[in-house]
């Protein structure tokens, strides 16, 4: 799970969860299947995946998209908040990580809705406006690999309807967008440079343009969101 105290203490998180998280047994069960895999640290913590589901609710979201789906917490977050008769599509190129999260989708009984594609996201995303989907999805959340984010943001804004929003994660890299030298001692990583140098530019870019409104929230890791005009 990814960490969430970077502005409160302990003890303010976890009332913080105490007074308003409300998990389907199916995310509770996945995210503690998840937390036994050496990579968890990269699922989002339970309080982002109810702030999307909150706002795929006020969108009316039908058609959704997320690009990272590593177990499917987050995938299941959003598709929990979808109406019947919805779909949400989902990238990822590891499929024994997407594979743990099917069980409980289906626990959940929402694997109707989601619509999970093996392989390359940026080439899912070229299948997709190549076949007519431009300006037709709702919500688009942005997770995978970050040195492939300019592209997914420019693919996204294409997909998204007007009026359609985007949440981009991890848009602090864990703080090192203003440290590059940060080794987080509970982390235990190193950001790459390159990564490092690609967030921060995307941020930079995100911030002048004009396409588009925007918000940075300091949620979990940084979560920038992105209103396509
Ligand atoms: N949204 C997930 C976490 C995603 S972690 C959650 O909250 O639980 C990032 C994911 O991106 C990993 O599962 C990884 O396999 C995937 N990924 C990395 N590079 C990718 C690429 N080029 N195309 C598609 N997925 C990729
Ligand atoms: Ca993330």
């Amino acid at each position: 799970m990814e960490k969430s105290e970077i502005q409160i203490s302990k003890g303010l998180y976890e009332y913080m969860l105490s007074v308003s998280l409300r998990e389907h047994d199916a995310l509770r069960e996945l995210r503690e299947v998840t937390a036994k895999d050496s990579s968890a640290i990269m699922q989002i913590p339970p309080e982002q995946g109810q702030f999307m589901a909150l706002l795929v609710k006020i969108l009316n979201a039908k058609k959704t998209l997320e690009i990272g789906t590593y177990t499917g917490y987050s995938t299941l977050s959003v598709a929990l908040a979808m109406p019947d008769n919805s779909n949400t599509i989902t990238c990822d190129i590891n499929s024994e990580w997407t594979n743990i999260g099917k069980k409980y989708w289906k626990q959940a009984g929402v694997e109707n809705k989601i619509d999970l594609r093996i392989g390359p996201a940026l080439d899912t995303l070229d299948g997709l406006i190549n076949d007519g989907h431009e300006n037709t999805f709702d919500f688009s959340f942005i997770d995978a690999d970050k040195i492939n984010y300019d592209g997914y943001y420019e693919k996204s804004l294409k997909l998204l309807c007007p009026g359609g929003l985007m949440a981009i994660d991890n848009v602090f890299l864990f703080g090192s967008v203003v440290d590059p030298e940060l080794l987080d001692e509970d982390l235990k990583i190193r950001i790459s440079d390159t990564d490092i140098l690609a967030m921060r530019t995307l941020n930079e870019k995100i911030k002048k343009d004009e396409r588009i409104d925007l918000t940075m929230l300091p949620v979990a890791d940084g979560l920038t969101l992105v209103r396509k005009k």
